[in-house]
């Protein structure tokens, strides 16, 4: 059984071995963005291949299209080794060290926390409140703080989400400072808005304009319709969720706001994202061909689609059920939910977003500099 570090080293050597056979093939050239990458270097460093890994999103339109995949002796599987080497930056980049240990077992990590945060919501509403107040009707100004007073639902809320979100800053700094000694190019303003632009529009899923060969091999646009909703339902929950902020401290505007409010027009509007962008992918992922797909990973994705639907399906339900007797312990499995994803955001799926965004600006960077490597 190899140690975690000679299989580190066992995969960067793959990943080496596939680059340089890709290198002289060029065959895919035109497929994304690694490829050109690839060619603007003739040596790969262990801080190139992670980067060439976080620039592929796994569409496997280069797998579906190489002459040299099994059974062929070379062996050629470039997704399937990329998606490998981002599984490592993942858990080797992450902060603090010990809990990068929590990718490896993801699906079972993210599992435990959801019962965690559903058990911890639970216990903190029934330690703070009367039964008969969690189970009755509440309506008006006020009436979700009548079953979770305010400080009680905004404090660890917000220290759990101050915490992801310095974990994945930190998490992104290391992998920046691991990958960058090989950056050739130059980090400009023009290259981060165009790794902004190319975040905004996923124009990469969209393969050479009419898609990925996923989950087949025919050309579909439908991975990166799926990634819009989810990515979009994500941003406008965020968004609902400052606009509540703001008309609470701000205005004093106590919530549940109207069905016309801005917070629940975007809320709503996110939540129906959220439900269709992860259903969708998840189906795509059942369909996909397993052969370029990493086993290993599968865990971590379904893990935070499933979450992500959990909560976008309990926070339409709580829009639905908030003046009735079931508002308690909905408001109850919605925000243990919401725990949840803010406590594993550093230590799962989502840190693919920060290094994906970092692979694209470096790859922008790089082209504008227009550098080539010896
Ligand atoms: S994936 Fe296969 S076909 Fe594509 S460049 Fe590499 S070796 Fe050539
Ligand atoms: S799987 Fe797709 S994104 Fe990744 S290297 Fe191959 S063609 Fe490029």
């Amino acid at each position: 059984m190899p140690t975690p570090e000679a299989l580190n080293s066992e995969t960067l050597k793959e990943a080496e071995r596939l680059m340089t056979i890709c290198n002289a093939c060029r065959y895919c050239e035109s497929f994304c963005a690694v490829f050109p990458a690839m060619e603007r270097r003739t040596v790969f460093a262990g801080g190139d291949l992670n980067f060439l890994a976080n620039l592929c999103h796994g569409c496997q339109g280069c797998h579906t299209a190489c002459q040299y995949a099994p059974p062929h002796e070379f062996a050629v599987n470039v997704p399937r080794t990329f998606a490998a080497l981002r599984a490592q930056s993942y858990a080797g980049n992450a902060w603090p060290d010990v809990l990068g240990r929590l990718f490896k077992w993801n699906g079972l990590a993210v599992s435990l926390a959801m019962a965690l945060a559903l058990a911890a919501v639970l216990l903190l509403t029934f330690g703070l409140q009367d039964p008969s107040i969690i189970f009755g009707t509440h309506a008006g100004e006020g009436a979700f703080y009548r079953v979770i007073p305010y400080a009680a639902m905004v404090w660890p809320f917000g220290l759990v989400f101050a915490f992801a979100l310095f974990a994945m800053i930190m998490g992104g700094a290391r992998y920046w400072r691991a990958t960058t000694p090989e950056f050739h190019g130059k980090l400009s303003a023009r290259a981060v808005l165009a790794g902004v632009r190319d975040v905004l529009t996923l124009k990469n899923l969209g393969g050479g304009g009419g898609g990925c060969n996923y989950p087949g091999e025919h050309f579909s646009t439908a991975r990166r319709i799926y990634h819009h909703f989810t990515f979009y339902g994500f941003l406008l929950c965020f968004a609902a969720t400052s606009a509540a902020t703001l008309y609470h401290h701000m205005f004093g505007w106590v919530a549940p706001y109207e069905f016309t409010s801005l917070p629940v027009l975007l809320g709503t509007a996110g939540g129906i994202g959220l439900l269709i962008g992860p259903a969708g992918l998840l189906w795509l992922k059942v369909r996909a061909d397993p052969a370029p797909q990493l086993r290993e990973l599968l865990g971590m994705d379904v893990a935070f689609l499933v979450l992500l639907f959990a909560v976008a399906f309990t926070g339409l339900a709580l829009l639905a059920v908030r003046e009735t007797p079931a508002m308690g312990l909905t408001l109850i499995v919605h925000l243990g939910f919401v725990l949840a994803l803010f406590a594993t955001l550093p230590y799962g799926k989502m840190v693919h977003g920060v290094y994906r965004f970092l692979a694209l600006v470096q790859d922008a960077g790089e082209r504008y500099s227009g550098s080539r490597t010896q």
